[in-house]
């Protein structure tokens, strides 16, 4: 199964992708997280790419693109994937298109999580994330069992710097400037799910399983 998984940022992607790459044996690819790693390692596109992040910007498609076609050579990615945080922009959307259809391969669907901004901000700004797993917590609707302490792997949780309220709002112009308007782009191919995101983490899982499918 090949998914794109869309929304704003906070709309619960890197919760729910976690649940379905466990529940579709697919791969989770995420752009955020493979930048994060760059910039803690302190690799060229790390360099590059952090102040873009920090400001809430996106890191220009040229970085984006040269990074993903490196994830696309894994033959990890061949029993599916689920893209989160890619696309963003047309030009990406535009590379993803004509890379598919040079591959034979299609997509499946385009999950799209519907969270409204005041929602947003407030599970952002209380967003905590694992430094090594990288998975994503939140201090009153989805805390870790033990405070400061990633449940995955016992590592220290921290505060994202574009997770400040100022970065947050900036995020969200960004998303709907250059990200929303791919989701034209998906509807008039006819594979757009809309997904509520609102609700409990198992009942958000329970609507896009309905989507999706068994898992068996
Ligand atoms: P995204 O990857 O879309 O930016 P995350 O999965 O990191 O979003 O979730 C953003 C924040 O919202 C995190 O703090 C996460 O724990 C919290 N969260 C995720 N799903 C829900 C939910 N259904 N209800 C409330 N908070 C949620
Ligand atoms: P969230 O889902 O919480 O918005 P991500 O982890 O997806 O955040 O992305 C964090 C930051 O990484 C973005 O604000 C942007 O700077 C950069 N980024 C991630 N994916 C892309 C992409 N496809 N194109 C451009 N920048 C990206």
């Amino acid at each position: 199964m090949r998914l794109i998984f869309m929304g704003p940022p906070g709309a619960g992607k890197g919760t729910q992708a976690e649940r379905i790459t466990t529940a579709y044996n697919i791969v989770h690819l995420s752009t955020g997280d493979l930048l994060r790693m760059n910039v803690k390692r302190g690799t060229e596109l790390g360099q590059l790419a952090h102040s873009y992040m920090d400001a809430g910007e996106l890191v220009p498609d040229d970085l984006i693109l040269k990074m993903v076609a490196a994830e696309f050579k894994d033959p990890k990615i061949e029993n599916g994937f689920i893209l989160d945080g890619f696309p963003r922009t047309v030009a990406q959307a535009t590379a993803l298109d004509d890379f598919l259809i040079q591959e034979g391969k299609h997509l499946n669907h385009v999950l799209v999580m519907d969270v409204i901004d005041e929602k947003l901000v407030a599970r952002l700004t209380a967003r905590r994330t694992c430094r090594i797993c990288g998975r994503s917590y939140h201090l009153s609707f989805n805390p870790p069992k033990k405070p400061g302490i990633c449940d995955n792997d016992g590592s220290e949780l921290y505060q994202r710097e574009d997770d400040k309220e100022v970065t947050v709002r900036n995020r969200l112009a960004v998303y709907k400037r250059q990200t929303r308007p791919l989701i034209e782009h998906y509807m008039k191919k006819g594979m757009v799910k809309h997904i509520d995101g609102v609700g409990t983490v198992d009942e958000v899982f329970d609507r896009i399983r309905e989507v999706l499918g068994p898992c068996d």
